[in-house]
């Protein structure tokens, strides 16, 4: 299924005399989502990702725009007559019902023509519940459940009414870190398998870029990039889009272009034709440096942390906007002991910023 975001706004009105400012939580969102994709919803706390997905579920009510599914305009229609399946970040189950009773409850609300029997809800269910490898744990409780495991059953409980649209609102929060990687990855089959339209939302960049088809990048309630997660990394559209994506983070710096030359420093650094003449932020990727003796950008050397196939190079320059620089360059490269480090630099992994409005300045890449 198809979903359309038309102009989609939410504000929140003024919460009391203190706080009389009201919140433009989701800002004038337009996007299609296409059939049968995953899409990451990413972005620091409160930029409006929970309040975009409760839209489209239909537990919000937009304050302006549309929304549709397919050809259909929901904005109006009730959540539950919208067909999606959602899941939240703390996974309420029913502490006094079982595995099997937890995934079937949906579809005991279905009435009049969708009404099941008995059999076919258990058929379901257990559907359901084999999609996300559970169907071994059916008569348990959740309190005898692993927290991975809780929110399996969870997600068979969001599947089990066969939803045209599935929301994930930060379902792996509540996991440890080998859980979440598994969990994510469990996401992913789960979503290829029954090609369900998934929409995905999290803070953490490294998870939506793992699986996501598609990722959207928000800010303060204004998205601020669409694509596949590998373009965007390669190609940020502003500051903020290449800080938020990465890790380690890129690397930020203070610079100027002359004569088409970017300067870090005293140093010209990089030849960037096109540019006129100006101030600029500079962001460089960690894989962006190569350890070149005769390079022209020239660091101080703080420590080398080798992590096996990688050498992280921890430098700092004075122009640096990040308290340390890290370089990651292979392991083969040997890092001379000394005072300083010199690199030369790879030009696609070099992106300038306006310093006015951070928008990116692109240069010409031989
Ligand atoms: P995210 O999920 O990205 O962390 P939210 O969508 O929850 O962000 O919130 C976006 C913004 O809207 C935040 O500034 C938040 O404080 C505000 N907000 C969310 N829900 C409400 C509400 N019910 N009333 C008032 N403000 C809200
Ligand atoms: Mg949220």
């Amino acid at each position: 299924m198809k979903v359309v975001l038309q102009n989609l706004t939410k504000i929140f009105p003024g919460r009391n005399k203190k706080v009389q400012e009201e919140v433009v939580a989701v800002n004038d969102f337009t996007f299609t989502i296409p059939d049968g994709k995953l899409i990451g919803l990413l972005g620091p706390s409160g930029c409006g990702k929970s309040t975009t997905l409760y839209m489209i579920s239909g537990l919000q009510k937009p304050t302006g725009g549309k929304i549709f599914f397919g050809d259909d305009d929901v904005t109006e229609l009730a959540a539950e007559n919208r067909g999606v399946g959602l899941v939240f970040q703390n996974y309420a189950l029913y502490p006094h019902m079982t595995v099997k009773q937890n995934i079937m409850f949906p579809l005991q609300n279905l009435r009049g023509e969708d009404k099941l029997t008995k059999e076919d809800m258990i058929e379901r269910a257990y559907y359901a519940a084999k999609l996300v490898q559970i169907d071994e744990l059916m008569d348990r409780k959740p309190s005898e459940l692993s927290g991975g495991q809780q929110q399996r059953v969870a997600i068979a409980r969001a599947l089990v009414k066969m939803p045209k649209v599935l929301l994930l609102d930060e379902p792996l929060s509540n996991l440890d870190a080998r859980l979440r990687l598994q969990t994510r990855e469990e996401i992913r089959r789960i979503q290829k398998e029954t090609g369900i339209t998934t929409i995905f939302v999290t803070h953490d960049q490294e998870e939506a870029m793992s699986i996501s088809d598609m990722i959207v990048v928000m800010k303060l309630g204004v998205v601020q990039q669409i694509g596949a997660p590998q373009e965007v990394y390669d190609d940020p559209t502003n500051l903020f889009v290449a800080k938020f994506l990465g890790t380690p983070p890129i690397n930020v710096f203070e610079g100027s272009v002359k004569a088409e030359k970017l300067y870090i420093g005293d140093a010209a650094v990089l030849d960037v034709p096109g540019i006129d003449d100006r101030d600029v932020t500079v962001g460089i990727r960690p894989e962006g440096f190569v350890i070149d003796e005769n390079g022209p950008f020239v660091c101080g050397l703080n420590s080398v942390e080798v992590m096996g196939r990688d050498v992280s190079v921890v430098c700092n320059h004075a122009a640096s906007l990040n308290p340390v620089i890290r370089a990651i360059v292979d392991a083969d490269n040997k890092v001379a002991a000394g005072a300083t480090v010199s690199y030369s630099l790879k030009p696609h992994k070099v992106f300038l910023f306006s310093k006015e409005d951070e928008t990116r300045l692109r240069f010409e890449v031989k």
